[in-house]
């Protein structure tokens, strides 16, 4: 997939729109939450905000208020599905394994993760 990928041709997009399935773990007026087809933890959800930025990069840019509220709701998804502990990842660019171009946290956690 492209590093180009526009809005109006974006997976997460049209997940946050409803036109493709998703298993939702939240949602609020900016936020949304879903969990990973392809989990890599006992719990792994991926938390995007609903307006479309390329990467956590341009996030921080152009929303740092809604970076921070991805950064709570991921704790609290952690302090519902297990003790509150969890890692959080923004694969940013292709050389870092990002294959969505809408900015998404993964949040790893339910288990002792591995280093
Ligand atoms: P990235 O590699 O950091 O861009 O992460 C993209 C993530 O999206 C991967 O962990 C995929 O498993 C996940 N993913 C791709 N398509 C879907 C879907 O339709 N529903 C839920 N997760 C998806």
């Amino acid at each position: 997939m492209s590093e180009a990928n526009e809005a109006n041709d974006c997976l997460f997009c049209k997940i946050i729109a409803g036109e493709i399935p998703s298993a939702k773990v939240y949602e609020d007026e900016t936020t949304y939450a879903f969990k990973d087809i392809n989990p890599k933890a006992k719990v792994h959800v991926l938390v995007v905000p609903k307006r479309h930025y390329a990467n956590v990069a341009e996030l921080a840019e152009k929303d740092p208020a809604e970076l921070a509220h991805i950064a709570e709701v991921a704790a609290s998804i952690a302090r519902d599905a297990y003790n509150g502990s969890f890692r959080l990842v923004f694969n940013t660019g292709l050389d870092a394994g990002q294959t969505v171009f809408h900015v998404h946290a993964h949040v790893l956690t339910g288990e002792t993760l591995d280093e």
